[in-house]
């Protein structure tokens, strides 16, 4: 399974052709702009591979 998730929420979906947040309206990621790895997990707040910080926030914006 692949996930998006949003970078500024706690925001994340499997529906790999949603391009932005139902919440903040910022674009998803798909992969880590570090180093590319894909999310397989729902709610990854850190990259599996490389350690960097995916988002600003875990908390979602209301
Ligand atoms: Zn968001
Ligand atoms: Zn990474």
């Amino acid at each position: 399974m692949r996930y998006r998730i949003c970078p500024e929420c706690a925001y994340s979906t499997d529906d790999v052709t949603q391009d932005t947040c139902d919440y903040c309206k910022s674009d998803l990621l798909d992969c880590c702009p570090v180093c590319g790895q894909v999310f397989q997990e729902k709610g990854t707040i850190y990259c599996s591979r490389c350690g960097n910080k995916l988002r600003i926030s875990w908390v979602p914006i209301q």
